[in-house]
């Protein structure tokens, strides 16, 4: 069987997804290899969404879901991506990380996969990139995600070591689990070389004097007095005195805050185009985020990292001394900025080797013809 002529679906909705897909969806599409995309609607905005489409150059969805308002989304995507996908019959359905989108996306598939396929496996096979991360906390419902989507996967691609080492130790997957790299580190290799070398005029910055703030997620953001605390520590912190911050404001997160409470060091922005944002890790002082993936391209840019969360599913970082947890205490985000401030770290990314596409679709390539 030729690996031209099978079908592969990849399906994304949110800023994330489309940044670490873009990578595997650009090599098919240069290998010509048959692929269509199916877009959940999840995120809407077109700085959080279409820019990334347009400026990686990845093709337009075959499909964007629509929804209305006070519709379950969940409920709603895995009915929309179940239609499609019978239309389609593709061999391999793509999801990357632990959104809605990838949770709608791994149910639809894995129930036309038990209804249709079970003696010859050649249709709705789900690969999920990104498998094994682990917070081990529960109460997140992307840790609930990852768990159901790795359970019911055909291929599992582990970015790290620990992530394929907590997949088999749950024991929960019957499917074939692979370390291949994280698709973050083909992205920042591609583009770290052609990026905006005018970012510091445009923001009146200078190289190293500024640094990066990020927040997002539902845990920091829907609880008023954490996201206050981090910025008012931020704020009062007296060696980031001489540092500009700049914070790009995630949609989510815009409606929680009130203006007065940023200093004039704050820049605050809408949230960026990806070659913008990229510029500005490479040229920043230090990163604080709640991010997932914000916490790997600092990382593997070599920028030292605060996250303010309670745990993290990229211990790696944590480990190599790249990156620092410091859930919302004030003196721990104080004593950690001071500790990153004050001198040079090196450490070697734990992300894998660039080529990370090419070995899942290798890995892919093999399992098709086992079939
Ligand atoms: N990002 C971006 N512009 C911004 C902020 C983040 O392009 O203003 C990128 C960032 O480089 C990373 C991704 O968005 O690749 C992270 O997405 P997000 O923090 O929304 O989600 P998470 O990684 O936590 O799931």
């Amino acid at each position: 069987m030729s690996f031209f002529i099978m079908k592969t679906a990849f399906i994304f909705g949110t800023r994330p997804e489309i940044i670490k897909l873009s990578p595997i969806i650009k090599l098919f599409e240069s290998k010509g290899i048959k692929f269509f995309i199916i877009h959940s609607g999840q995120h809407k905005d077109y700085n959080m969404n279409r820019i990334f489409i347009n400026q990686l150059k990845i093709p337009k969805p075959k499909y964007y879901l629509l929804h209305k308002k006070n519709t379950s989304f969940i409920k709603k995507t895995v009915k929309s991506i179940k239609r499609i996908l019978i239309l389609e019959k593709p061999t391999f359905v793509i999801v990357q990380g632990d959104t809605d989108t990838v949770l709608a996306g791994a149910v639809a598939c894995n129930i036309l996969y038990q209804k249709e396929n079970n003696k010859k496996k050649k249709y709705y096979n789900l690969v999920h990139v990104e498998a094994g991360l682990r917070s081990f906390d529960k109460k997140m419902p992307e840790e609930i995600n990852r768990i159901i989507t790795d359970n019911i996967s055909q291929i599992l691609l582990a970015p790290t070591k620990i992530a394929k080492k907590n997949i088999e130790e749950e024991k929960i997957s019957l499917g074939k689990v692979l370390d291949v790299g994280n698709t973050i580190v083909d992205v920042v290799k591609k583009f770290r070389k052609k990026l905006d070398n005018n970012i510091l005029n445009k923001f009146n910055l200078q190289k190293n004097k500024f640094i990066i703030l990020t927040l997002h997620r539902r845990e920091t953001v829907d609880q008023k007095k954490r996201l206050k605390l981090i910025i008012n520590t931020i704020k009062n912190n007296i060696n980031l005195k001489n540092f500009k911050i700049v914070f790009p404001i995630h949609p989510r997160t815009e409606s929680k805050l009130e203006k007065k409470i940023f200093s004039k060091n704050f820049i605050i922005l809408k949230p960026l185009d990806y070659f913008s944002f990229l510029s500005l890790l490479i040229n920043c002082k230090l990163i604080i985020t709640d991010s997932g993936g914000v916490q790997e391209e600092a990382c593997i840019l070599m920028k030292p990292c605060i996250t303010t969360r309670l745990n993290t599913e990229r211990p790696e970082t944590i480990i190599i001394g790249a990156n620092i947890l410091t859930g919302y205490n004030s003196k721990k985000i104080n004593s950690s900025i001071n500790f990153f401030l004050k001198k040079k770290r090196y450490w070697k990314n734990p992300f894998g080797k660039e080529g990370v596409s090419k070995r899942i679709m290798n890995s892919l390539k093999k399992f098709y013809q086992s079939l």
